[in-house]
């Protein structure tokens, strides 16, 4: 029997994998220790698994394990790198630059940091959703510090040029700090060939825990500087206290290990349900692809419906399918993010967005393309009589 609907919410986030919960769960019963405890087994026991886990994470990013600092999540590892950045270069210079279609977790501590003195630029960005060179280029000044920009947009997926981003901020002699909560696994990310001087990681978006997440802290050519954001027991070099959270790092060890084993047979999957859903869903008429549809996740689409009522369109899809209209952080308001492409208040409301992921089946994505179908056909009827 199926009661619930289809999940294709994977932007917002996944369901722990079994092996990771596996590996997760002997961390909060038996080796309880804290990593911090030098003087006993139970802290070792602790402190060897935390060292595979950053070994692991560090691996995937091509960084060095010294360079990863654990946090509760993206959200955090961006404010750490935004505020951390601001505090520790404020002599050196006060702008930062980013874009229009950030995460607001990358928006707020921007405009937070506005208000204490900071100089913010927000980069518009072309239909397709992608940065135009040229224009951050021409907005680097003197006194810039830091260039923030996604890697891979978490409402309309689409991927931005990092190696160039990181190529120009590198010549410039500019950080360069990526949001890649949603590119992990699904996208090339290699911070030393895309010059990327910190970058956020999150577990729950690659079938990991939630509440955890890492920030890499780039240390040689150039050593980045960091002013630290909690202050305590000194944990995480200096940079980030608080007891490690044992259980969870060690979910986003093994979870990232899995997602990088599967990675390339796994986003061919995913690029294939997304075109076989593509192709049933451009049939609709009066529908927009949102973002370019070549720089994209594979697991993504994000599809405005002229003439519809996007409330009437949620409501008639929830029982058949679990997706969000933008972004799922700020339902209500219209998405920031498709408003920066030109879509209108009444086309972001009546936009969907499908996120694909690792138990999605052909059988899932045929089902949902006919519940769309048939849903958006009987709304406009009904707008018509
Ligand atoms: C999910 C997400 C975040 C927030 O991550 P949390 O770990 O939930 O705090 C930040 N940025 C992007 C692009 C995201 O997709």
């Amino acid at each position: 029997m199926k009661d619930r609907p289809i999940y294709l919410d994977n932007h917002a986030t996944t369901p722990v994998d079994p092996l990771v919960l596996e590996a997760m769960l002997p961390y909060f019963t038996e080796n309880f220790g804290n990593a911090g405890s030098a003087g006993h087994s139970y802290g070792w026991e602790a402190a060897a698994a935390v060292k595979q886990a950053r070994e692991a994470i560090a691996q995937s990013i091509n960084a060095a394990p010294e360079e990863i600092i654990f946090t509760s999540g993206a959200t955090e590892s961006n404010n750490l790198a935004l505020k951390g950045i601001a505090e520790a270069y404020f002599s050196q210079g006060r702008h930062i630059i980013t874009v229009q279609t950030e995460h607001r977790a990358v928006l707020d501590p921007c405009a937070y940091l506005e208000t204490l003195g900071f100089e913010v630029t927000y980069l518009p960005v072309q239909p397709d959703g992608l940065l135009e060179l040229d224009f951050l280029e021409k907005a680097i000044r003197p006194d810039t510090v830091l260039v923030s920009v996604m890697a891979a947009n978490n409402e309309i997926g689409v991927l931005q040029p990092i190696d160039k981003i990181g190529a120009i901020c590198h010549e410039k002699n500019v950080l360069f700090h990526c949001d890649a909560a949603q590119a992990i696994a699904k996208a090339p990310i290699d911070v030393q060939a895309q010059n990327i001087d910190l970058l956020s990681l999150t577990a729950h978006k690659i079938y990991g825990p939630k509440g955890i997440g890492a920030l890499y802290v780039r240390r040689k050519n150039p050593r980045v500087n960091l002013a630290a954001q909690l202050h305590g027991g000194g944990q995480e070099r200096e940079k980030r206290s608080g007891t490690l959270y044992v259980p969870q790092i060690v979910g986003f060890g093994k979870a990232v290990e899995i997602a990088l084993a599967n990675q390339p047979e796994e986003n061919e999957r995913l690029k294939h349900l997304r075109d076989r859903l593509w192709n049933k869903l451009q049939n609709i008429p009066n529908c927009t692809l949102n973002g370019d549809f070549s720089q994209r996740l594979p697991h993504n689409l994000n599809i405005s419906f002229a003439d519809i009522d996007g409330a009437s369109l949620l409501l008639g899809l929830r029982h058949t399918v679990a997706l969000s209209s933008g972004s799922a952080c700020s339902s209500g308001k219209p998405s920031h993010v498709l408003q920066a492409i030109g879509r209108t208040t009444a086309e972001c409301q009546a936009s969907l967005r499908f996120g694909i992921g690792r138990t999605s089946t052909i059988a899932d994505i045929d089902q949902v393309a006919i519940a769309v179908q048939k849903t958006v056909t009987s709304l406009r009827q009904m707008s018509a009589d």
